[in-house]
């Protein structure tokens, strides 16, 4: 049979219009920005690709679940619907809601951790290791080589190295272990998937040495998807079905529904312990608000349980992926170095790649962040030496092995014809790549430097 197109599960009934500025008026726009994306305003961006957190569009039954909002301080109706959800599609007994994904690794970082113990996890995300780190715990990176290669095929680049966490486990003892931080599709790594495969094989080594899993699950539907498509075994199981195996196989949740979940704000705590919910539910209202709205409006969570069922369907996911899919093949097509294979939520172009005749102090990655909007309007994220900050100690700059720059897809906002228009802005960027000339950092703030700091061309 040919290979027949796929479209979106969706029509559309609002449109949002763009502001779409001239190559001279985006060049200015750049220029006063300090050549940092995080720095334009929104108004002078065409097309947005600098994060998928909390930029996803809602349905039409999202919208209407706003106004079915139940504004109660205590029990809200949205709450018990929320809840149900959490039970019924993700199988967790337990939820703790929260305003975002890092309250709830505070919560469960702060419950489950003494000093001095070790986190083994599959590559590190930022916010989630700081909050390990800050209740006394130290990160310990246990993910498979592969996904520090940006060339390796390895379709689970995501999957847990089980000798590396056996021998951390052999080294300072499974009752420094408190649990191993799972995340699936790792963000870090360039939105790869685990394998269910290596998750149970995760889940058995555990078990044998009485040490949890933590599964950070922001997109759990994205990886449960890639699994369908790729793993021996799962061709016949529906998302949904894949995600309820997934979280059977770990024993709390930290989740941030600003990706997965399409809220435009949410996130929550999910465990099958009483005892860590006790805990948990105790101590949200110290931090987020009440145990029954967690820093969220009533609407908030009406929106976030509705947009939970819409993210498990085959044909959401389908779409979902397929574009960001579609975007990368067009850059793989016409010879664009970037990150292999093409995860679930961005694709990662190679700085490095495009200018050869850049140091890395002349920051090659913010350098075609800041190309890339003024030759187009698309605007993306650096993730390189600038996200990689200072050595503490040293006072260096901290040189990651990637200067890597991220378009990341928001769901449900862009049409292909958006991603043609970046593919093609891509492609003129890598052709005039020779004629770029690079940075040099004039203003950098003490905190997170990515976000604020400001620069000049060479
Ligand atoms: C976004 C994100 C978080 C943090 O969630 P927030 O809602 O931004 O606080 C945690 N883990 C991963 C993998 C994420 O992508």
């Amino acid at each position: 049979m040919k290979k027949r197109s796929w479209a979106e599960p969706y029509k559309i009934k609002m449109v949002e219009p763009l502001n779409m500025l001239s190559k001279k008026e985006r060049e200015k726009a750049m220029e006063e920005a300090g050549y940092n994306t995080f720095l334009l305003r929104s108004e002078d961006v065409y097309i947005d690709l600098l994060t998928d957190s909390g930029t996803s569009a809602m349905s039409d039954r999202q919208w209407a679940g706003m106004m079915l909002g139940d504004e109660a301080y205590a029990g809200s109706r949205n709450f018990y619907h929320l809840e149900d959800t959490v039970r019924d599609v993700y199988g967790y007994k337990h939820l703790v809601p929260t305003h975002q994904g890092r309250a709830a690794e505070h919560m469960i970082s702060k419950i489950l951790i003494k000093e001095g113990d070790y986190i083994p996890g599959n590559m590190y995300f930022t916010t989630t290791k700081l909050h390990q780190e800050m209740a006394g715990g130290k990160f310990v990176d246990v993910i498979i080589d592969e996904a520090h290669d940006p060339n390796s095929e390895y379709p689970f680049k995501g999957d847990i190295d089980l000798d590396k966490l056996q021998n951390l486990i052999d080294e300072v003892g499974a009752d420094k272990i408190p649990y191993v931080a799972m995340a699936t599709t790792v963000n870090m790594a360039g939105g790869q998937p685990i394998s269910m495969k290596n998750l149970k094989a995760v889940r058995e080594l555990t078990k044998k040495y009485g040490i949890d899993i933590v599964h950070d699950m922001t997109r759990v539907a994205e990886n449960a998807y890639m699994i369908q498509q790729k793993e021996e075994g799962y061709q016949d199981k529906t998302v949904a079905e894949i995600v309820k195996e997934i979280n059977s196989l770990t024993d709390h949740a930290t989740m941030s529904a600003k990706k997965d979940a399409l809220v435009n704000i949410g996130g929550f705590l999910a465990t099958n312990d009483p005892r860590v919910f006790e805990e948990a539910r105790n101590m949200v209202v110290v931090y987020e608000g009440l145990h029954t709205y967690g820093g969220l409006a009533g609407r908030d969570m009406e929106a976030m349980a509705i947009g939970i069922k819409e993210s498990v369907m085959d044909e959401h996911q389908k779409a979902r992926v397929g574009q960001v899919q579609y975007l990368g093949q067009k850059l793989l097509d016409a010879g664009i170095p970037i990150v292999k294979p093409v995860g679930t939520h961005g694709v990662f172009l190679d700085a490095k790649a495009f200018y050869p005749h850049l140091t890395q102090d002349e920051f090659p990655a913010q350098t075609l962040a800041a190309e890339l909007y003024v030759d187009s309007g698309v605007r993306a994220m650096e993730r390189g030496v600038v996200s990689a900050g200072r050595n503490k100690e040293t006072g260096e700059h901290n040189y990651p092995k990637l200067e890597l720059v991220r378009l990341t897809i928001p769901r449900r906002v862009y049409t292909q014809a958006h991603m043609d228009v970046v593919a093609e802005s891509v492609i003129e960027v890598y052709e005039n790549a020779k004629n770029a000339r690079g940075l040099k950092m004039v203003y950098e703030p003490k905190y997170l430097r990515f976000f604020q700091a400001r620069f000049e061309k060479l």
